[in-house]
């Protein structure tokens, strides 16, 4: 019997192992790919901890941004074949016949499966997808750059459309990390004028060369007037993707009279939220998660135009726990992408 080779979590407190574990066959709507590179999302970093009130099944593999070809396929597969270049994403399946999914909100189905946490993700040479789900990868881009698009891209940029910000208008990106750097560039392709935050002057200094136009340190003394400053009188949105609590309320103060901001970063935190301002500022504060199958599509399309273009470095496989270690310092430029060659 063939075997394959992933990065697994047997517990919340100990180092992943590489592990040789049986290859799956697929079942029913699903594909088998081998995965060329996956990005590591912080998210699979919060997995791995056990950071969040659900917590994964142990033993799992975690990953949400894997990128490869298809090399087998179960029963009753119609929208890939062998030899397909596609993906897997946070939103591994959802049940299709719900209120939510019925109404184009798949996202927020209540018996989603997630890939790296419900079910195995692509932190590993192969991976099961379900073939009705997966992201089909556009003809002719980078692959390692293709990665990071399939969380951090969609995420961001369903983000960004939810907070109803319009070309022209102000938005803010509070954190430049895997998510906010590309952030930065939707936002730009998307016609907004950006500024972004984050803790650290090399994060800032990449957001700049993707096209934020005003950038501030979270911890200065006065960043929010910084930021009502240097837009007039707040954005008009903000994203957050910030990993510390402490940047939440910072986003909040710094929007324009009747602006939203857009949660999306996961620590697991709460924060004050003041609800005299908010009333009389006509301020909006929701929640957003990942993006649908058809966000997907269209996040990849902005990459397959060059419109959005990741930084990332390579890294092998075996190295995932010293990438974690890395991640957790902040000391990450852009996305890491693991190559299982
Ligand atoms: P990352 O580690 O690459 O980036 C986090 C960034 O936050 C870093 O640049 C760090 O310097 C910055 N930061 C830390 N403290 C800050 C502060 N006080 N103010 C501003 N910035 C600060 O992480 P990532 O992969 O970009 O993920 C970010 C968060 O988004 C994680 O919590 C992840 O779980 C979550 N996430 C959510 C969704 C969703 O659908 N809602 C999807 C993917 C990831
Ligand atoms: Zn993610
Ligand atoms: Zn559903």
């Amino acid at each position: 019997m063939s075997t394959m080779r992933a990065a697994v979590v047997h517990s919340f407190t100990e180092p992943l192992r590489i592990d040789e574990r049986p290859l799956p066959a697929p079942g029913p709507h699903e594909a088998l790919v081998r995965v060329e590179y996956t990005g590591v999302c912080h998210t699979d970093l919060h997995a791995a901890r056990g950071d969040w009130p659900v917590k994964p099944e142990l033993p799992f593999v975690p990953g949400h941004e894997g990128v490869g070809t298809v090399v087998a396929v179960g029963e009753h597969v119609e929208r890939v074949r062998v030899g397909d270049l596609v993906g897997n994403a946070w939103l591994a399946s959802a049940c299709g016949a719900c209120e939510f999914c019925e109404s184009g909100w798949e996202t927020l189905c209540p018996a989603q499966r997630n890939s790296g946490y419900s079910v195995d993700g692509s932190f590993g040479d192969h991976m099961l997808v379900d073939a009705r789900f997966c992201p089909v990868i556009p003809a002719g881009v980078d692959l390692a750059a293709a990665a990071p698009i399939l969380c951090a891209g969609v995420t961001v940029y369903k983000g960004l459309k939810v907070t109803e910000a319009r070309p022209g208008q102000w938005m803010l990106v509070s954190g430049i990390g895997g998510l906010g750097h590309v952030a930065v560039q939707y936002a730009v392709a998307m016609g907004m004028r950006v500024v972004a935050i984050d803790v650290d002057e090399t994060k800032l200094a990449l957001a700049r060369q993707h096209g934020a136009e005003v950038t501030v340190n979270a911890d200065e003394h006065d960043a929010v007037g910084e930021i009502t400053r240097a837009t007039g009188g707040g954005v008009h949105g903000a994203l957050v993707t910030a990993v510390n609590g402490k940047a939440f309320p910072q986003a909040v103060a710094g929007l324009r009279r009747g602006g939203t901001v857009a949660l999306v970063g996961l620590p697991p935190e709460s924060f004050p939220l003041d609800i005299f301002t908010t009333v009389l500022l006509g301020l909006t504060v929701r929640g957003s998660i990942v993006g649908t199958r058809r966000d997907m599509a269209e996040a990849l399309d902005f990459f397959a135009r060059g419109l959005v273009s990741p930084t990332y470095s390579v890294r092998r496989l075996e190295e995932i726990n010293e990438v974690f270690g890395e991640m957790d310092r902040g000391g990450i430029d852009g996305r890491v992408v693991l190559s299982m060659a």
